[in-house]
């Protein structure tokens, strides 16, 4: 059995929602659907969630919101003509939309909620109608009849473990399910979304109740490429990457899914494939448990800017029993993650994202370093770019830092900060932020460049 999830931009229109209709029918394991709502038409086109939201916020201050109601129904209309179906569903998303308008505004979370999730709710019911049309024996399933039980946190939800059991059952289910993303219910039985862009979590999830074979996750791209195309537009694709490299990469903004969002596949060991709606046919890029990596291959590189320093010294640090604690505390009791704590033997550097660093708690840890541990000189660092090499061969692989060195060589980057080891499938260097493009690309060329 395959779960398939489709992204917004794959059900933006009924154009779209043909060529997804004819995927699932192409394959009959593909027995669950989860749909996000209908993303941009085009590029100045607004999402539908995000219409959901502007009205929501006109009702909260009182205001008119007929004009984007309307413009939301009428996205729907649309969709619904364009599949032919004539059950008129539209009407009752616009008694749904008022009724839900309508309710009680006190907690504002929750009417949020209840208006947000409306996107996937209403698509998920007239694709299922759409699917009829073309003669699929599809069902609209809610997912609180199916058992999505989430905590509270409105806006940013997390299923409780006990819907497993339920969701389960969903694999019994003989017609096509189309089960909406992005929302599930409280124990109350209100509404509760996951954070945005959580319709691949519901997809995580599924996959994970009814161990499925594949998590097909659809969207508007052949495959992952090994570096950010704005970067080298000629990037090659990667077709196989594992879980951990995935997790490596997007630590640098390696947008490939969110990592959060999948953890619930990754744990039930799934594989995921990465697929196109517009062009299906295309390999995409699976993300599994375990491959076969070959020998000295970097898998992909990831960058981003906006990290920072803060270096300090202190002679004879190495005999101090219990300094890299009192450090640790600081941080802790600041409430600031690190990145990286590279130390030598008198000296140690604390990598963090600027920002969760302003300039005022800058100084407050600088100067409770400063008193607190008696560093001889301390200083804070902006502006630094992180560049990760991944890939599950490095570790047996000889040389492969010296080929990276030489390409920050090459490019005459000064790198910073190196970090190998902590992970053995992946180099973490530190630059200037302004060399960070020059760095990548030299680094594609060395690694990729031939291919
Ligand atoms: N529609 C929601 C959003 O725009 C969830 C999703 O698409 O996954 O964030």
């Amino acid at each position: 059995m395959k779960i398939c999830k489709f992204g917004g931009s794959s059900l933006a229109n009924s154009c779209q929602i043909k060529k997804i209709i004819d995927i699932v029918s192409s394959d009959p394991m593909r027995k669950i659907v989860v749909v996000s709502a209908p993303g941009k038409r085009s590029d100045d086109d607004i999402k539908v969630t995000d219409l959901l939201i502007e009205c929501a916020e006109l009702a909260l201050l009182n205001e008119d919101y007929d004009v984007v109601l309307n413009d939301i129904v009428d996205r729907f209309a649309e969709i619904e003509k364009g599949l032919g179906v004539t059950e008129a569903i539209s009407e009752d998303i616009r008694a749904d939309l008022v009724s839900r308008l309508l309710a009680d505004k006190s907690h504002k979370g929750k009417f949020m909620d209840s208006m947000m999730a409306a996107g996937e709710d209403c698509n998920a019911k007239v694709i299922a109608a759409g699917m009829r049309v073309k003669g699929i024996d599809a069902v609209y399933v809610n997912p609180k009849d199916a058992g999505m039980i989430l905590s509270d946190e409105f806006g940013n939800a997390q299923l409780l473990d006990e819907s497993y059991e339920q969701l389960a059952k969903l694999k019994d289910i003989k017609e096509i399910v189309v089960f909406p993303g992005f929302f599930g219910y409280t124990k109350a039985g209100e509404i509760a979304t996951f954070p945005r862009g959580g319709s691949d979590i519901t997809g995580a999830i599924l996959s994970a109740a009814v161990k499925a074979d594949e998590y097909e996750n659809f969207t508007d791209v052949d495959s992952v490429v090994v570096v950010d195309p704005r970067i080298v537009p000629e990037a090659i694709p990667v077709y196989e990457m594992t879980y951990r490299e995935m997790r490596e990469l997007s630590y640098t903004g390696f947008n490939v899914l969110h990592d959060e969002a999948i953890i619930p596949a990754v744990r039930a060991s799934i594989p995921i494939h990465i697929r196109n709606t517009n062009s299906p046919n295309s390999k995409g890029t699976k993300i599994l448990p375990e491959r076969i990596a070959e020998h000295g291959k970097v898998a992909a590189i990831s960058s981003a800017d906006g990290f920072c320093t803060i270096y300090f010294s202190k002679y004879l640090m190495n005999r101090e029993i219990g300094f890299g604690r009192k450090v640790l505390q600081i941080l802790e009791d600041e409430a600031l993650s690190f990145e990286h704590i590279p130390s030598g033997i008198d000296n140690m550097s604390i990598i963090l994202r600027e920002d969760d660093l302003d300039d005022s708690l800058a100084s407050k840890v600088m100067s409770r370093i400063k008193n607190e541990l008696g560093v001889d000189s301390i200083y804070l660092e902006r502006g630094l770019s992180v560049i990760m090499i991944v890939g599950e061969g490095m570790r047996f692989t000889v040389g492969l830092s010296a080929l990276a060195s030489k390409a920050f060589a090459d490019a005459g980057i000064n790198v910073e900060m190196i970090n190998q080891g902590s992970s053995e499938i992946s180099i973490m260097y530190g630059v200037k932020s302004d060399d960070r493009i020059k760095a990548v690309k030299s680094l594609y060329k060395t690694f990729f460049g031939d291919k």
